[in-house]
């Protein structure tokens, strides 16, 4: 079974928009507790990686099938050596970045929403550092100002951006995803 619900979130998010299918490298961001590691693993298969990090320790995964692939980091991403780390890890360009993260909630929905849009710009600005051209980038964010400058910037980058609010995340009718495909450009590592 998955780990979180959220497993299906990222199932229908990839049914929408084919964010992984095909893809060999993924990097994925505030993984814990696991269940997009899990989904991602499958897809990309036995050749595949998929990168998991988060604040949390994330628990190897059981499916022996699945073991070979997934690489897990615990650090923050807010952090400078938390994006090299992954960037080392990483290797190389990656296919997909995507980013479920979300801050521990102060209840008060101005804070969080904040935060929440922090978060995603710097899953952003990672996969500015590490996404191939052709890349597909997913990143959660909460509903509210700025979200719509956050998402020029992000179209900037891509093909096109779409916007969905997965029925799997219905309760949390805040939040909506943006899945941004065909990265325009190559990846800047920093320092370059
Ligand atoms: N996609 C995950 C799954 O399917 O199991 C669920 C992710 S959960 C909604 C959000 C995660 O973001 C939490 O595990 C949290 O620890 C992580 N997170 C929040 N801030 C972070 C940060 N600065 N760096 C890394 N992870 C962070």
């Amino acid at each position: 079974g998955y780990r979180s619900r959220a497993a299906y979130k990222l199932k229908q998010l990839d049914d929408l928009e084919n964010v992984i299918d095909g893809r060999d490298a993924v990097v994925d961001l505030g993984a814990a507790p696991g269940g997009w590691l899990q989904v991602a693993a499958e897809k990309v298969g036995p050749k595949g990686t998929v990168i998991g990090v988060d604040l949390q320790r994330i628990k190897d995964l059981e499916d022996p099938a699945l073991t070979d692939q997934v690489e897990t980091l615990r650090g923050d991403m807010t952090e400078d050596k938390t994006r090299e780390r992954v960037v080392e890890a990483a290797d190389g360009p990656v296919d997909v970045v995507i980013s479920d993260m979300a801050p521990n909630m102060s209840g008060e929905y101005s804070l969080d929403q904040a935060r929440s849009l922090y978060l995603a710009r710097q899953a952003f600005e990672t996969a500015l550092e590490i996404l191939d051209t052709g890349g597909n980038f997913v990143v959660k964010v909460f509903e509210g100002p700025d979200v719509d400058d956050f998402r020029a910037d992000v179209e900037d980058e891509f093909q096109y951006v779409r916007a969905t609010a997965p029925k799997a995340s219905r309760k949390e009718s805040s939040e909506i995803y943006f899945i941004a495909k065909g990265r325009l450009t190559a990846p800047v590592a920093p320092g370059d």
